[in-house]
């Protein structure tokens, strides 16, 4: 994937033994193979089906990627897996910081950046998640703890990575952020990026967010959008595949 293009990444969650995982990513080399020059495209399926998908992608454009890493190189991390296993497995991507982690397993952006220097270590490009609550934009500290996130979650340095804005409020609920609030976040986000690192002006934003067939071209139109991070349309191949062609 080169700066330019915008990068459709499909987060499948805990969802798909490995005969719907085959059959899932079957599909998305399909639409991978039709589009345009301007889209990459990455899947995020469960550990489990990481190595039958990576088969079935070999040598399809689709990118490979985990959902979540230890921030350890090896070690006494029960049910853990490190980056340098996902790289192993064929993985460009991990997925680091995503909500259901940080909300629900209680990971905190040191964990994160951790994570996140351990995947740029094995070689991997991490997509590092932040987002704001419903109850911190309600108390207009959306832009606040996004700007707290990026300070604490990214790495220094200048290995390579990809950011999501993902508020947690819009994952999952079929509630997505209007155009405006996505183009106003992503402009802070970019300027938040571009104080942090040298290359912070060309590291891609996605947006994820209840993102759907009939949302993505607008969304995917604004300044500042590289992409969108994509969780239960993800798991249609129909309805990723016209997100895919969204993106021209
Ligand atoms: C996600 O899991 O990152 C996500 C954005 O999910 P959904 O598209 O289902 O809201």
């Amino acid at each position: 994937m080169t700066s330019a293009k915008r990068l459709i990444a499909g987060n499948w969650k805990m969802n798909g033994l490995r005969a719907e995982a085959l059959a899932l990513a079957r599909a998305v080399a399909v639409a991978a193979a039709g589009a345009g020059e301007g889209c990459a495209v990455a899947v995020f399926p469960p550990f489990t089906a990481l190595e039958a998908v990576a088969a079935v992608l070999a040598g399809s454009p689709v990118g490979l990627g985990g959902q979540d890493c230890h921030e350890a190189e090896a070690g006494a991390h029960t049910g853990s897996v490190s980056a340098a296993m996902l790289a192993d497995l064929g993985c460009r991507y991990v997925i680091v910081g995503h909500s259901e982690r940080r909300h629900g397993l209680g990971e905190t952006s040191g964990i994160v950046c951790a994570k996140a220097e351990a995947a740029i270590g094995a070689g991997l490009v991490p997509i590092v998640c932040v987002g704001e609550t419903l109850e911190q934009r309600e108390a207009g500290q959306a832009e606040a703890t996004v700007a707290g996130q990026i300070a604490r979650s990214v790495p220094d340095g200048d290995g390579r990575i990809v950011l999501a804005y993902e508020p947690v409020w819009a994952i999952g609920t079929g509630r997505t952020a209007s155009t405006a609030d996505i183009a106003a976040m992503h402009a802070g986000i970019r300027a938040r990026l571009a104080e942090r690192r040298g290359d912070g002006g060309a590291i891609p934003i996605l947006y994820g967010g209840s993102v759907k067939p009939d949302n993505a071209a607008e969304i995917l139109a604004l300044a500042n959008v590289g992409g969108v991070l994509v969780g239960g349309a993800s798991l249609d191949a129909v309805a990723f595949a016209e997100i895919v062609r969204a993106a021209g």
